[in-house]
């Protein structure tokens, strides 16, 4: 098994990279996004995986569980 994990984290950092939701592969771009702080935005994808859009970077990459719980708080 941990053959194939080491082969599937990889491939979603390609598809988050491309902007693209590596569970459902819905473009990121067209997710709802919510204040996060002043750099980044949470964007909330349709398969409710979270992910933290950066302004600076224009970029994407998975929401931390610590993250996540924050936004879930506020
Ligand atoms: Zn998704």
């Amino acid at each position: 098994m941990a053959v194939i994990k080491n082969l599937i984290a990889p491939f979603q950092k390609v598809l988050i990279n491309k902007r693209l939701c590596p569970g459902c592969t819905m473009p990121l771009d067209k997710a709802k996004k919510f204040p996060y702080n002043p750099e980044s935005e949470m964007t909330i994808c349709q398969c409710r995986r979270m992910y933290i859009y950066d302004r600076s970077s224009d970029s994407y990459r998975r929401a931390t569980l610590k993250e996540a719980e924050m936004f879930s708080k506020k």
